[in-house]
């Protein structure tokens, strides 16, 4: 069910990264099925070859690239084999990113700098590959992934709060210096969003309770709605925004 035209995104490309799994996966469902060709990269093969094939089921133009989003030369060749296959890149959304639950005390100088490495580094690398390779001369949009609990801190969160906290700044930073080349560059924040393993796994150790007034936990399609939202050229005149879709949750720690 969609409240969008279902080709608000004929003809365009995207590249999601983290792109098998749980919102990143939702993400690539979404944007493809409102008409964009995805291609979605991660380390993993065999998360990456049937999330293709369930994409592909849904009469989705799918690829997908193998690459840890920490290294640059492998970022760039899947960026490479995407305008390669579709001929184009229109749209990047960042979601790549790692997470565990860790008290400070428990949190190794290793653990830390993994999902700074990732979440912050990762959209470094993906963002400058396809400015490089596409955007800076066609424009298209940016979408980071980032989260709330960095407006206030989060514990056993440090790691992640620290890195999204990078990833907004980042954000601003990329939409100040690209947008004369016509490159939108915006965040949406999720809040806890059931049915993903993220929420599960942090969950399971700070519990299951929302501060939202709203009065219950977001789904993968709200946050997916809102990166199409973002994506599509109804937010042509947003960048270095962000949208954050936690039902107000940050609104009331
Ligand atoms: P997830 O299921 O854990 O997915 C993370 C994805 O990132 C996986 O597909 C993983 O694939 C990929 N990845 C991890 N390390 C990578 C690396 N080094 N190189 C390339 N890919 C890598 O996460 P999620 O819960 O769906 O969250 C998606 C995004 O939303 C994240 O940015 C997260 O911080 C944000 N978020 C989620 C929630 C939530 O409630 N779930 C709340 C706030 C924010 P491989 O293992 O195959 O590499």
């Amino acid at each position: 069910m969609t409240v969008f035209r279902d080709d608000i995104l004929d003809g365009r490309v995207a590249i999601v990264t983290g792109g098998a799994t749980g919102l990143g996966l939702e993400v690539a469902r979404t944007l493809g099925r409102h008409g964009a060709k995805v291609a979605i990269c991660s380390r993993k093969e065999d998360n990456l070859r049937p999330a293709v094939k369930e994409l592909a089921a849904q009469g989705i133009e799918a690829r997908y690239g193998v690459c840890d989003i920490r290294d640059m030369e492998q970022v760039q060749r899947v960026v490479a084999e995407t305008v390669a296959a579709f001929g184009r890149i229109d749209v990047v959304v960042n979601n790549a990113a790692g997470n565990f639950p860790a008290p400070l005390t428990g949190l190794s100088t290793n653990g830390f700098k993994a999902v700074v490495d990732i979440d912050l580094l990762g959209t470094f690398n993906m963002s400058r590959a396809a400015y490089d390779a596409y955007l800076g001369e066609h424009g298209g949009s940016i979408v980071n992934i980032s989260a709330t609990i960095q407006y206030t801190g989060m514990a056993m969160q440090a790691h992640v709060a620290s890195a999204k906290a990078g990833v907004d700044a980042l954000t601003r930073t990329c939409a100040i210096e690209w947008g004369r080349n016509g490159v939108r560059v915006n965040v949406v924040a999720p809040g806890g969003m059931t049915g993903t393993e993220g929420y599960s796994r942090v969950t399971a150790v700070t519990g299951t309770g929302t501060r939202s007034p709203l009065g219950r936990h977001g789904t993968r399609h709200e946050v997916a709605d809102a990166v199409l939202f973002l994506a599509s050229d109804a937010a042509s005149y947003i960048t270095g925004a962000t949208i954050a879709v936690d039902g107000g949750a940050c609104l009331a720690r």
